[in-house]
């Protein structure tokens, strides 16, 4: 591709997740875009997949005939002139390290809330990784055709629970049965939620935020309270910041109901006059690469692995930073510094007649892995090494104790646990007392895959003794004595040999900050 078609490519990219917490409406929000983006044709196709009521080979046949990927893990459309690829990030029992590891490979978040319920735990959680990245945050507070909560505590909540500044773009007329429809003042209109003529459902605002024709709802006490409420935020709410908003320190808030379709597409249209195209990265090195960049690169940020016995393979997912991915194109692999030939690639790519199919920066492909590649691992062209930074470590909250079955069997025990902490499937702690092997997830399901894989690649079997949740902390090797250890705490080292406690709750963790004013814990992302 000649640079400038490239580099007019990568400007039409638009790659990110959405966080929350599950129920909020995830899945129905996707399915609402993937409709707009012409990738299904009918709502309920995502959501009957996932709950199991769609038939599994309908649901192959619209995968490939509209480009879907088999596992619906990246989303790609075209809509409004931009190529947008949605990441999935698996929520429910599916929640794991992966989960976050997604959010090191998007350019910004959508936030979906459930306005009944106001922030939750999981959003919490997917938040502080996002702000850590300080990318764009984009805030849906869904369900309005619902009872909601008042919207001014709702916007208050994102300041005082996440520690971001809300910036309302449009405010909700009423909720649940009085729901009346969206106060816009981005597009200067009232978007009527039952319009009589859906041809029609707007009313259009003066410069001044008034109605410019008379209609009824303007007498209306629910309508008058959303425009008070509007206009206040304009004179002393926050202040609209771009810049902020582009740092991750002020996020748009928009209102509307996903399942009644209802405020999405003027929350994608906004989304995407704000929302970032792929930017550049930096090196462990601090070179800066450009997406525009001739030469291919990119970072492995997920290695989801067939749980079909007969199928061993895996696959890597690779967000692309710079470049063009060419079909059987040679890369290095940077930590061994081997050539790979990118041949057998599953490419997330939208399949529109209009565009010929490429996958250039911004983009996932999925590269069928028989163990070459690990999680965090740089590939690229071009003579230039390239080793992109380092994926951060999260902070585990669930533990097992694990042991081989069979005692005899220690060396196949000992390779997988190995290999597959090496690639990041789960986390690995050894405890000081007893040097027994404990393992560190955030999700349930990565033990259940850690132990069909064992099984199931290195033929050990193996026991797992469920811990619970624990608070891990990690304490200065130099400030440690081991005394320090009771029954309310187990101390482990980790994979790099770091010292931690992995505190039973946090009133024994505050318990040990009391005994120990001068010790200090850190915890990781
Ligand atoms: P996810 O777990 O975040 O993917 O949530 P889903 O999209 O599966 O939605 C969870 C439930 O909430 C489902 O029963 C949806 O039909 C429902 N739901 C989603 N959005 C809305 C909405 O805007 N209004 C109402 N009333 N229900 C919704």
């Amino acid at each position: 591709m000649e640079n400038k078609k490239l580099d007019q490519a990568v400007d039409k990219r638009r790659t990110f997740a959405i966080i929350s917490h599950p129920d909020a409406g995830k899945t129905t929000i996707t399915e609402q875009l993937l409709l707009y983006g012409g990738i299904i044709r009918k709502a309920g196709s995502v959501k009957a997949r996932k709950t199991g009521n769609f038939a599994k080979s309908d649901w192959m046949a619209i995968e490939k005939k509209r480009g879907i990927s088999v596992t619906s893990s990246v989303m790609q459309f075209d809509y409004g002139g931009k190529r947008i690829n949605i990441l999935d990030t698996p929520g429910h029992q599916d929640f794991s390290e992966d989960t976050y590891r997604t959010l090191m490979a998007v350019d910004s978040a959508v936030m979906v809330i459930d306005s009944a319920k106001g922030i939750e735990p999981q959003t919490k959680k997917l938040f502080k990784i996002c702000k850590m990245r300080g990318i764009p945050i984009f805030t849906f507070m869904n369900k309005l055709d619902r009872d909601s909560r008042d919207p001014m505590e709702l916007i208050a909540q994102l300041e005082d629970v996440l520690g971001i500044e809300g910036y309302p773009m449009n405010w909700p007329i009423g909720s649940g049965k009085i729901f009346k429809g969206l106060y816009d003042r981005y597009n200067d209109r009232v978007a009527l939620y039952h319009a009589k003529d859906p041809e029609h459902p707007y009313l259009k605002l003066d410069d001044d935020g008034n109605l410019k024709q008379s209609n009824p709802i303007q007498d209306d006490d629910i309508y008058k309270e959303a425009k008070e409420n509007m206009d206040l935020i304009q004179v002393a709410g926050n202040q609209f910041d771009r810049d902020k908003i582009m740092r991750g320190d002020q996020t748009p808030v928009f209102f509307g109901s996903a399942l009644a379709d209802f405020g999405v597409q003027t929350f994608l249209d906004a989304y995407l006059d704000f929302a970032p195209q792929p930017e550049e990265h930096t090196t462990q090195d601090d070179q800066v690469v450009q997406p525009d960049d001739a030469n291919f690169s990119g970072f492995v940020f997920k290695i989801q692995a067939n749980m079909n016995p007969r199928h061993r393979d895996r696959i890597a997912f690779v967000r692309i930073c710079s470049g063009e991915f060419k079909r059987g194109m040679d890369v290095t692999l940077e930590r061994t510094q081997r050539k790979i030939r990118l041949s057998n690639v599953t490419e997330f790519i939208a399949n529109t007649r209009e565009n010929v199919q490429t996958a250039v920066a911004g983009d996932i492909i999925g590269l069928y892995d028989t163990g070459n590649f690990r999680i965090g691992d740089t590939i690229y062209t071009g003579k230039q090494n390239i080793k992109f930074q380092k994926l951060p470590q999260f902070t585990p909250e669930l533990f097992v104790k694990v042991a081989a079955k069979n005692v005899m069997k220690q060396k196949t025990f000992h390779k997988g646990i190995r290999q597959l902490v090496e690639e990041g499937a789960v986390q690995l702690y050894t405890s000081y007392s007893t040097n027994e092997y404990i393992l560190g997830a955030v999700g349930q399901l990565q033990f259940e895959v850690f132990q069909f894989r064992m099984k199931n690649e290195y033929h050990s079997d193996i026991i797992m003794k469920p811990l619970g949740h624990k608070i891990a902390r990690w304490i200065d090797p130099d400030q440690l004595d081991e005394k320090m250890s009771s029954s309310r705490n187990i101390l482990v080292k980790d994979q790099h040999n770091d010292p931690l406690f992995l505190f039973e709750n946090h009133f024994a963790e505050r318990w040990f900050k009391d005994k120990y004013p001068d010790v200090k814990l850190t915890a990781k992302l």
